[in-house]
């Protein structure tokens, strides 16, 4: 099949094949779209199963990179790259270095950034034979603590925006005070944003199948533990998927009691339908993309001059961004995330 017949193609600018003999790099970059600028995305080291699976997650991932920032409303397009191959057994710094000059050749077009499989030290050794990386500057963050580049504090600060603004339009809450969220999975970006929502009064209850992060968050803010199996189905008003994609699926889309969904896994809904769904069950749906922006938000203001002021001020507004397509969303009788889309849509789609 080629890649323009792939169910995942979508008007992608261009998709480039690197192969590096002596390093053993196989690697696949694309360009979805960089009308708003060059396009900006994670590479991500996995041992795929084929290079088939590898330009299926790649053709995916660039185009939901250009859906995110123009929804965050930043000049960055869209793209992504994927290294097949198992990170723990195949990275060798030559393999790394040999990314970085692929990313190079590509003239800025694509800026690499961490993702599964790769780290900020990785990216920072890219840096050395490329200009077109991001992430890697260790700069001031909340409270004016060093932060080596690592996105997940800018992520759940978003996030928890975004959630307060969905419980404010949905349940008629102007603060957090006693509400109820469940987090599915308190890792990087969970346990911040629990942080945050304690701070706020909300009640929390969690689930995790790493023990020591459960741990850490009953420990540091008092939440409520629950099987794993079970964190989708409380009786609380917010339920926040941190954890893998597809949260939202057929069976847990009959379970939930929640009438918000707003959370920072990418990919929440299993299928496009569930969307239309959980309009018809009267749940409010923060659309993925939309709400976990902040790690983008965090990399674009690097690159143009970084205070976490301007950062902080930015995250505040997916708020706003979020208000405006749930406002769009009950006014046109459609989904969120079809309201998300369709905006981010005019905003890339115009030259
Ligand atoms: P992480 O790996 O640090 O945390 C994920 C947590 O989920 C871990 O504690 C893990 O043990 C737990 N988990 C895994 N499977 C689970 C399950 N079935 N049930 C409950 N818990 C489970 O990752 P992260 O950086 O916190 O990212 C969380 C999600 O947010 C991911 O989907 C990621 O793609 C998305 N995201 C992250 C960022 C970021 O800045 N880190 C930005 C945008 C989106």
């Amino acid at each position: 099949m080629s890649v323009f017949d792939h169910p995942e193609f979508d008007q992608h600018e261009c998709v480039h094949f690197v192969h590096d003999e002596a390093s053993g790099l196989r690697a696949i970059i694309a360009v979805h779209n960089t009308v708003r600028g060059p396009a900006l995305g994670g590479c991500r080291m996995w041992p795929y199963a084929s290079s088939a699976d590898a330009l299926t997650d790649v053709l995916r991932l660039s185009r939901g990179m250009t859906y995110k920032s123009a929804m965050a409303n930043i000049d960055l397009g869209g793209g992504k790259s994927v290294i097949i191959g198992d990170a723990r057994q195949m990275k060798s710094d030559a393999l790394v270095r040999a990314m970085g000059r692929a990313v190079d050749r590509l003239g800025g077009l694509y800026i690499a950034a961490e993702d599964s499989g790769t780290s900020v030290e990785d990216l920072r050794r890219m840096g050395e034979v490329t200009a077109h990386v991001g992430g890697v500057i260790e700069r001031p963050g909340p409270g004016g603590e060093p932060h080596s580049g690592d996105p997940s504090p800018a992520t759940a600060l978003g996030v928890f925006h975004g959630l307060a603004a969905a419980v404010r339009f949905q349940l008629q809450r102007d603060d957090l005070e006693g509400v109820r969220v469940a987090i599915q999975g308190v890792g990087n970006v969970g346990y911040r944003l629990a942080g945050h929502l304690h701070a706020a009064g909300a009640k929390l209850v969690v689930a995790d199948i790493h023990q020591p992060n459960i741990d850490r968050v009953v420990e540091a803010y008092g939440a409520d533990v629950v099987p794993v199996a079970e964190i989708d189905a409380q009786a609380v008003d917010v339920f926040a998927p941190c954890a893998l994609g597809s949260a939202i699926n057929a069976a847990t889309l009959s379970r939930l009691q929640a009438k918000v969904i707003a959370g920072a896994a990418n990919n929440q809904l299993d299928r496009r339908a569930h969307d239309q769904a959980l309009l018809d069950r009267g749940i409010l749906y923060a659309p993925d993309y939309v709400i976990n922006a902040g790690g983008i938000i965090d990399i674009f203001y690097e690159r143009t001059g970084y205070t976490w002021d301007k950062v902080e001020r930015h995250l505040r507004g997916i708020g706003d961004t979020v208000t405006e397509v749930f406002e769009r969303s009950r006014r046109d009788g459609v989904p969120t995330g079809q309201v998300a889309d369709l905006i981010a849509e005019s905003r890339f789609r115009r030259v």
